[in-house]
């Protein structure tokens, strides 16, 4: 290996790119950041044309920017930190998207209004966690990570459109670095992996190759619910992300909102080929329809293990059936029909993702997670009149790959040292800022052995 570095990071989303900013401001150098998309002004060209999870940013960059100053939303942090400690790295995350532009507003600071929401879940039999979230919307998440960009080119060595083959093992037990797919090697004396949705069944095989133990995490799958954004107001307006969790009688199975876009767009997320969909807003753009995602938790039990497959063979299904994602009316659903053209026309909520099918989820969703969704959605309506509606419009389906996480130690080295694993690829984040202040904790354990190493 003829190359060198001191740190090689592995992914350029939000958690890579704030691995590579705390070793910079720890006076760390050598560090070599590796993409597998492309850099953020190829990304922009190519536009929604392009993917949405690789290149300069990961998912982060097309990502709906909302900013869940929460230790408890987002993520699985508080496994490797005190509670202590992660509200720190929230802040310090929160903090440096403030110095480059994140806007001073804060959603869900009146603590009144939200304790009266949760009042009223509870009523219901259901959770409502509060959280306070800066929204950056998806123009200006693009825009933040262009001036990160800037912020580390010739302090970090970036390279875009590399895409890392394999981890390569020290002699000993350590790391010794990696080794790109045209099959060039690279030595490091410390690797961060942090490959995010995109790069998580490759990561599933490295674990696998590496003889790394990983735990099964709970898939999530269920479907997109667009209503009109009057419906929501009351939950959006003093909190603007609801987080609302119930468990349902039939099943007993935890059912959850996430990812409520007010007034904004139901996209189609393109995971190579497999369609499924998603939700995002523009700070700017406005429509009239408000949607968010019902999913269904379910960790599977032994001897199942490929609870990716599973989810993606349902999402198959509904490409199979709808050519991409399907939508229907609730109305229809509950009738046991398939929506068409015409009914979703006559309907009062138009669909913001246009090129949807009409067609039937009952085809594609398994009873369990269909039945799940019809009970969520009764129970909610009692909190949030008219999310019941026949109206509303469910898009199908919308599937959550979390499923492995790597076996850490609390500076989120795996049991290889000096090999890190950080971000949502490795099961440890699920959102922007737990996957930043993932990246943020390894940097500072790397940064702490450098010094320790007194090199
Ligand atoms: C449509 C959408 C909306 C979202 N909205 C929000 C939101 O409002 N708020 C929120 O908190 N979160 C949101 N999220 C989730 C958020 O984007 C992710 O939690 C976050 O981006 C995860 O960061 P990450 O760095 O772990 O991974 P990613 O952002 O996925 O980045 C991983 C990077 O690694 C690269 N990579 C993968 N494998 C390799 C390899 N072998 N070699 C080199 N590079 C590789 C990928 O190309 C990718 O660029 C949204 C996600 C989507 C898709």
């Amino acid at each position: 290996m003829t190359e060198r570095y001191r740190v090689i990071i592995v992914g350029a989303g939000p958690a890579g790119i704030f691995a590579a900013l705390e070793l910079t401001r720890a006076g760390v150098d050598g560090v070599l950041l590796l993409e597998k998309g492309p850099d953020l002004p190829e990304r922009q060209r190519l536009g929604r044309g392009g993917s949405m999870l690789a290149g300069w940013g990961g998912a982060g960059a097309y990502s709906d920017g909302k900013l869940a100053l929460s230790t408890e939303i987002g993520g699985f942090m508080d496994r490797y930190c005190t509670p202590g400690q992660l509200t720190e790295l929230v802040e310090y995350v929160d903090q440096t998207y403030r110095t480059v532009g994140a806007p001073a507003g804060l959603h869900g600071s009146d603590t009144e209004a939200v304790a009266h929401l949760q009042r009223q879940a509870a009523r219901f039999d259901m959770k409502l966690i509060p959280s306070r979230y800066r929204h950056l919307g998806t123009e200006g998440c693009e825009e933040l990570l262009g001036k990160l960009r800037a912020h580390l080119s010739g302090v970090v060595a970036v390279r875009c459109g590399t895409p890392v083959a394999e981890v390569i093992p020290g002699s000993g037990n350590g790391v010794g670095g990696v080794r790109l797919e045209d099959g060039t090697a690279i030595a490091a004396e410390y690797v961060i992996l942090a490959p995010g949705r995109e790069g998580s069944a490759w990561l599933a095989r490295e674990a696998e190759r590496l003889a790394l133990h990983t735990t099964i995490n709970p898939v999530d799958i269920g479907v997109r619910v667009e209503v009109p954004a009057s419906v929501l107001e009351e939950i959006t307006r003093a909190t603007y992300e609801a987080k609302i969790i119930y468990y349902t009688r039939r099943f007993e199975d935890m059912v959850r909102t996430f990812c409520m876009c007010p007034h904004g767009e139901v996209i189609r997320e393109d995971l190579g080929g497999l369609y499924t969909v998603n939700g995002h807003s523009y700070a700017h753009r406005k429509t009239a329809n408000t949607n968010f995602a019902l999913l269904v938790s379910k960790t599977f039990t032994e001897p199942f293990r490929e609870p990716i497959a599973y989810g993606q063979h349902i999402a198959r299904l509904a490409n199979m059936l709808g050519g991409e994602v399907i939508v229907q009316r609730l109305g229809d659903l509950r009738q046991g029909r398939r929506s068409t053209p015409g009914r979703i026309g006559r309907g009062l909520v138009e669909p913001t993702l246009r090129e949807a099918t009409p067609g039937d989820l009952s085809l594609v969703l398994p009873y369990r997670y269909l039945a799940d969704i019809l009970e969520m959605l009764e129970a909610l309506d009692r909190l949030v009149p008219g999310v019941n509606s026949v109206h509303t419009l469910l898009y199908g389906v919308e599937v959550k790959f979390y499923s492995l996480q790597l076996q850490l130690g609390p500076g989120l080295e795996t049991e290889i040292p000096h090999l890190f694993a950080v971000g949502d690829g490795a099961g440890v984040s699920r959102g922007l800022v737990q996957a930043s202040a993932s990246g943020v904790l390894a940097a500072r354990s790397i940064a702490a052995c450098v010094k320790g190493a007194g090199s």
